[in-house]
């Protein structure tokens, strides 16, 4: 279907208004005070149509902890910086395991299965600190994730990390310290860990609104460009290689039940946002904090699984 013969304003609100009656709400991250304290009561939706329109529900204007959502936008400047090298030392195939599992590096000698899971997302920052001082390279994401958002209008300059969540992050992360140390031992950690890490922990407490990550994840929907400015974030090929490892990799060991489910390229984080990208058509953000038993937003997923069925969006869908 037509995004313009839709009548987004109206479905939009009956998702929202379906959402908001919702009984079980999944649970809450609490593996730091900062994400436990979060209502279960949120959600927010905002959907941006290739031609610029945006359609915001509920609390599409509330930032919230985007988590490894932030994977893709590190994925993104990894390829910009390094390209393809970056294959050498993260995979591209789905892990079935849970994001923040070590078993497969022991086998698989370090090498992370794809770059969305926790272990390869700290390879990919790990590359990204090239010759930089940790916190340039946090300064430079942030940077490249508020230019992605511009609109020109509403403004990102609100685009920020949130220490305290970035602080709970290195108090608790003892897994990813383990996950670091582990694949330093095979060589594919070249930093000291706790700099690669400091990278990772920040990426993970960057703070968003669905409008602003909706807004971010553009270049995705429009073949690598910012169809605001025109300009290439990266290239088409490169564009859709994320989105395929999106779709393949992006709810950890829930990927296959989101595709069979949603059918678009998403990205989940424990904050309860997923972004998702219909190419050619949108970029939708989602928020409902409660996540399921995979640690992916229950009600995010359910949003998107209604939405999809409204608008025939599903990637498999038959090409209007
Ligand atoms: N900060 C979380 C972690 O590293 C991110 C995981 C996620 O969003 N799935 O464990």
């Amino acid at each position: 279907m037509h995004s313009h013969s839709l009548d987004l304003k109206a479905i939009t609100a009956e998702i929202a208004a379906e959402i908001a009656q919702a009984t079980d709400r999944g649970r809450v991250a609490d593996y730091i005070p900062a994400l436990g304290a979060i209502s279960p009561a949120h959600f927010g939706m905002a959907i941006v149509l290739a031609d610029g329109t945006c359609h915001l529900a509920g609390d599409a204007d509330v930032a919230f902890s985007i988590q490894s959502i932030s994977k893709v936008f590190s994925l993104t400047m990894a390829l910009g910086a390094v390209g393809d090298a970056i294959w050498k030392r993260v995979g591209r195939e789905p892990s079935g395991s849970a994001f923040n599992s070590i078993i497969q590096l022991e086998t698989e000698r370090g090498i992370p299965r794809n770059p969305f899971i926790n272990a390869g997302a700290i390879v990919v920052c790990d590359m990204l600190l090239g010759r930089y001082e940790p916190r340039e390279a946090i300064g430079d994401m942030v940077r490249f994730v508020r230019s992605l958002a511009d609109d020109g209008q509403s403004g990102d300059g609100d685009i920020v990390i949130d220490e305290h969540v970035a602080r709970g992050e290195a108090e608790t992360g003892f897994r990813n310290m383990a996950l670091a140390n582990y694949m330093r031992a095979f060589g594919n950690i070249h930093h000291p860990v706790e700099h690669t890490l400091g990278l990772y922990f920040h990426q993970c407490a960057i703070a968003m609104s669905c409008r602003q990550l909706a807004l971010a994840g553009r270049y995705l929907m429009a073949g690598g460009r910012n169809p605001a400015t025109g300009r290439s974030v990266v290239s088409a090929q490169r564009a859709r290689r994320i989105n395929a490892l999106m779709l393949m990799c992006g709810h950890y060991d829930g990927s296959g039940e989101f595709a069979f489910r949603v059918g678009l390229p998403g990205k989940s984080g424990v904050g309860g946002g997923i972004l998702a990208i219909a190419p050619g058509v949108a970029s939708i953000a989602v928020w409902s904090p409660g996540l399921n038993e995979r640690g992916n937003s229950q009600l995010g997923t359910l949003a998107l699984e209604r939405l999809v069925r409204k608008t025939g969006w599903s990637i498999f869908d038959p090409v209007p």
